[in-house]
This record gives C-alpha cells, structure tokens and sequence, in this order.
C-alpha cells in the first residue's frame, strides 16, 4: 500500500510539474508575439512643432530632417524609442 501512495504522489508532483512547465513555456511564447515599433520622435529647434514618424535606418539624434512648417526653423531628430503596439480589443 506504502508504494501505491508514492507512486500517486509521484504521479501529482509530476503533473505539477509539467502543468508548470506548460504555463511557463506558453508565457515565454506570448512574448515575442508583442509587436513593438522604433519611433523617431523629431521636434523643431524652437519647440514649437513637434512630429513622430516610423525609425528608418539612419536615424541618429542630431540629425537634421528638413524645416520646420510653422517656423522655418531647423528640424532634429529629437528621441528614439522603442513603443509596444497595444492591441485594440
Ligand atoms: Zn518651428
């Protein structure tokens, strides 16, 4: 009867086991499935204009993208970041 009972709890701590190994593994796959976006936030050098655009390849702080359209003033290439995209449930 003793190996009959250690044979069940055996059983129960596998299945514990394996059902926290299955959580654990289906919250690792969730996370690569958050889609994130690099965002190149470029602002005018007088503040008054500001403007958020998709990165492109090349983008570095500093850099000068264009004039601005209220002012005329120069406008950098302020931040970078990177933005998880909410999924809009
Ligand atoms: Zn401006």
């Amino acid at each position: 009867m003793d190996a009959f009972t250690m044979i069940q709890l055996i059983a129960i701590v596998l299945l514990a086991i394996l059902l926290v190994f299955s959580i654990f593994m289906t919250e690792r796959k969730k996370k690569p499935e958050i889609p994130k976006r690099t965002i190149t936030v470029i602002r005018c050098d007088n503040g008054d204009y500001e403007t958020k655009r998709d990165f492109r390849q090349g983008d570095f702080i500093g850099k000068v993208e264009g004039k601005c359209p209220k002012c005329g003033g120069i406008l950098r290439v302020h931040s970078i970041y990177v933005e998880e995209i909410q999924s809009a449930k």
